[in-house]
């Protein structure tokens, strides 16, 4: 198992938001994480990536235990958080966030180069020298993506990537999410609003009520049950 949660809780203040949230997930394994707002899926996520401390309960990435080790290490290690709208250099060109992000990272070991990034989303090849800052909400979740995979990452928690984007390009750029996750054996938590979107790529849904796991399966199962009242 790659990314490994064992009753996880955490909160804010007196407040404990999530608790008892455990899952296990394999390289190349794409999670929809999915509930309403306030469930506690981005709460689960800054616990992730250790942005926020575990209140209980134990995260594991390749088997180590990540609760005393910072961000940075996380980070090292492989992990990489999507934060919804944010991730970009909003004063850097399209192209000059790229590069930036490419010299930092670019050796043998690659998955992406700079080209695939470009052949992967044609739009940001479209528009090389605007500022990042005023691309549409939907071109800097793909830009956004462009350099989380550019630095190699061996699980991405994406929040909400669809926002800002036009309905008919949410498919498209899950789809590639999922050849990133299949050729790159990349597991995903895909936090999302767009359900449906999010089921047809995942291998595995999780759904969230009130902070807790109240539905834990394959997408098949979950549209079979009646899950959508938990929306
Ligand atoms: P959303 O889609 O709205 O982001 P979510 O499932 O990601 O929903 P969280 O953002 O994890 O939910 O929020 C879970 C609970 O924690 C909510 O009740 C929210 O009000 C609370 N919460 C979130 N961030 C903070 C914070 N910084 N301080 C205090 N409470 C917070």
């Amino acid at each position: 198992m790659l990314l490994e949660l064992s009753g996880l809780a955490a909160g804010y203040g007196p407040k404990t938001v999530v608790s008892g949230v455990s899952f296990a997930l394999e390289p190349g394994q794409i999670l929809a994480f999915l509930g309403h707002n306030g469930a506690g899926k981005t709460t689960t996520l800054r616990s992730i990536m250790g942005l926020l401390p575990l209140r209980a309960g134990e995260v594991r990435f390749d088997g180590q235990v990540l609760q005393r080790m910072s961000v940075a290490d996380r980070v090292a290690m492989g992990l990489r958080l999507l934060p919804e709208g944010r991730g970009i250099f909003p004063d850097l060109s399209v192209a000059e966030n790229i590069d930036v992000v490419a010299a930092r990272n670019i050796g043998a070991d690659a998955m992406f180069r700079v080209p695939d990034v470009y052949k992967l989303f044609p739009v940001l090849a479209e528009r090389p020298g605007i500022r990042a800052g005023s691309l549409s909400g939907g071109q800097q979740q793909m830009l956004a993506m462009s350099l989380a995979i550019l630095g190699k990452p061996r699980c991405l928690l994406l929040d909400e990537p669809s926002i800002g984007l036009a309905p008919n390009l949410v498919e498209r750029m899950f789809q590639q999410v999922r050849e990133v996750c299949k050729s790159h054996a990349m597991t995903a938590v895909l936090v999302e609003q767009n359900v449906a979107a999010a089921m047809k790529i995942a291998d595995r849904v999780i759904i969230m009520n009130n902070g807790q796991i109240v539905f834990d399966g394959l997408p098949d199962e979950a549209r079979a049950s009646n899950f959508w009242h938990y929306f």
